[in-house]
């Protein structure tokens, strides 16, 4: 807590990385911390693992004083306490349980503004001499944790929480952020009236966005896909187009202009004035498709976004999140369309083994790049593995994503797994040459290329073994062991490697059910890049 209360923006984002190590927000904490950082009240309502406590640990760092968090779980109050200590933050915390040392010295911190955040059990404010020690030291926020406390009958903490309504009185300015999991609308309304938060902004962070549809599949010719959407699902509608790279930005919004959509790029590579000119007219014009990186959109406002296309996958399931929440804010039935292939995954994992870090940051960002890819491959309704990597149950199908509108025939791939792993085991032993999936599946078609002359993969026993299925169909199998982790790639050509799950598909000891994709036809597929 040292930066002043008109922090500037992009602040939160800093402390978000700096701090606590994570690349993007989850969803809604950004604008709840923005408002609270402003100094707005507001009553938060997220699924438990939805990420609450940043929602006023950033903001107590970037605003003067110290937050002062209260809390009913007194026995994790240490544990709270040292996992920020671990992160360089300064925090303590004053409950019944401590001696009496022990408390001056944290009093002693916070009136020396020592504290990032002070963790008080909600029993304490019933004492006039706490309330007279925050009285003498600078407040930033107070967090009340857990403040369906409040709203049961019952409940242990009730009546020291009924007595939190004072906090306002005493101290107006001071904004309060009151978070709880537990949100039934009457609860939510009783949290608010004995909190005295009827007029705070509510945050309700269910992550369901029912009106859009969530589809996902396999890249093939995506331009040309992308462009049947928009004319067959989507005419005159505005839409945000994401693609990885600023020269594809370039390339797919051209494409879209040449053939009639009224289409803008948008990128860091170009310049200030023409950024805020084309976002001007995205915000202003009817019917503009924005082509973007994700540069593009955060803290853009428009409610008739009707479709978000991917052209290239998305690092993570937050991010891919995020992005796709910019359609349909209005409500309205609105796409979320995604294309994925191989080389997204190769190039994503060339980004993260080159980004800066160690190694444990890089093991995160891997893991992300799994889940999003899960995400993509999975047999089951989208939403539900989309809220449940949120921490949120949701008891599917929705009946609004392809897999539930269409659901994908799985077949057991476990034949064809093992043929591609022990292709992948074979050529492992051909010391300093490097094949990646092209050549893998060349040789289970029984394909003799120059490359597979060159080694004398004709040769090998799995030559031409693989001929049941099609290039696509393989392409298919290696992203799929890939997102199961039965299969890895490392290094700079894409090397396909196994990983310690799969030789217990090569053992005959692990099935592998793998999705068919039934939009997609195999023979008309055949030569697509995937
Ligand atoms: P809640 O209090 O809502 O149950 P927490 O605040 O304990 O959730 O957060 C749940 C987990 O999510 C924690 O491990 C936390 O570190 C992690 N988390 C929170 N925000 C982010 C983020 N923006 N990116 C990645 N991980 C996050
Ligand atoms: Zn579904």
């Amino acid at each position: 807590a040292t930066t002043g209360a008109g922090a500037p923006p992009g602040e939160a984002a800093r402390v978000l990385r700096r701090v606590f190590g994570y690349d993007s927000f989850r969803p809604g904490q950004q604008e709840i911390i923005e408002h609270v950082i402003a100094g707005g009240d507001a009553l938060v309502i997220m699924p438990t693992g939805g990420g609450k406590s940043l929602c006023y640990q950033i903001p107590a760092l970037v605003r003067k004083g110290t937050g002062v968090v209260i809390s009913p779980l007194i026995a994790l109050m240490q544990d709270q306490v040292d996992a920020l200590t671990d992160l360089g933050l300064r925090a303590g915390f004053l409950n019944s349980a401590q001696d009496l040392d022990e408390r001056h010295f944290v009093e002693a911190q916070f009136l020396g503004g020592e504290l990032d955040l002070l963790y008080l059990a909600p029993e304490r404010l019933r004492s006039e001499a706490t309330l007279r020690l925050l009285d003498r030291g600078e407040i930033a926020l107070f967090a009340i944790d857990e403040a369906h406390c409040v709203a049961q009958w019952g409940h242990d903490f009730r009546p020291d929480y009924l007595e939190l309504s004072a906090l306002h009185e005493r101290w107006p300015h001071v904004p309060r952020v009151a978070l709880t999991a537990t949100a039934t609308p009457a609860t939510r309304a009783e949290i608010a009236a004995r909190l005295d938060l009827e007029r705070a902004r509510h945050f309700v962070a269910g992550f369901d966005r029912p009106n859009i549809r969530y589809r996902i599949e396999p890249k093939s010719d995506p331009k040309r896909r992308l462009l049947r959407l928009i004319r067959t699902e989507h005419p005159g509608d505005a839409g945000i187009v994401y693609c990885l790279s600023r020269a594809s930005v370039e390339k797919t919004a051209a494409f879209l202009v040449a053939n009639g959509i009224t289409a803008l790029p948008y990128h860091a590579g170009l310049d200030a004035r023409t950024r805020a000119e084309h976002q001007a007219r995205f915000l202003r014009e009817d019917g503009l498709v924005m082509v973007a990186t994700i540069a593009f959109g955060m803290g853009i406002d428009k409610p008739d976004v009707r479709f978000v296309a991917h052209l290239d996958l998305p690092k993570s399931i937050e991010g891919y999140y995020q992005e796709t929440g910019r359609a349909g804010r209005d409500g309205l039935p609105s796409t979320a369309w995604l294309a994925y292939g191989l080389q997204d995954v190769v190039q994503l994992r060339k980004l993260i083994d080159a980004s800066e870090g160690d190694e444990a940051h890089r093991r995160r960002l891997s893991a992300q790049l799994d889940a999003m890819l899960a995400l993509c491959e999975t047999v089951e309704c989208r939403r539900k593995g989309l809220l449940g990597y949120f921490g949120e149950r949701f008891d599917g199908p929705c009946g609004n994503c392809d897999t539930c509108l269409d659901p994908p025939e799985s077949w057991d791939g476990t034949i064809a797994a093992q043929k591609l792993l022990s292709a992948v085991y074979r050529l492992r032993r051909e010391r300093g040459q490097q094949f990646g999936a092209g050549h893998v599946i060349d040789i289970l078609l029984g394909r003799r290329t120059p490359r597979v002359a060159q080694y004398g993969h004709d040769t090998l026993t799995v030559f031409g073994v693989g001929t049941e299925l099609t290039e696509a169909e393989w392409r298919a199998v290696v992203r799929q062991l890939l997102a199961q982790g039965l299969l890895a790639v490392h290094g700079d050509y894409s090397v396909l490697t196994l990983t310690e799950a799969s030789a217990e598909v090569l053992r005959g000891r692990r099935e592998v059910r793998l999705r068919r994709d039934p939009r997609r036809p195999a023979r008309q597929a055949a030569s697509a890049p995937a």
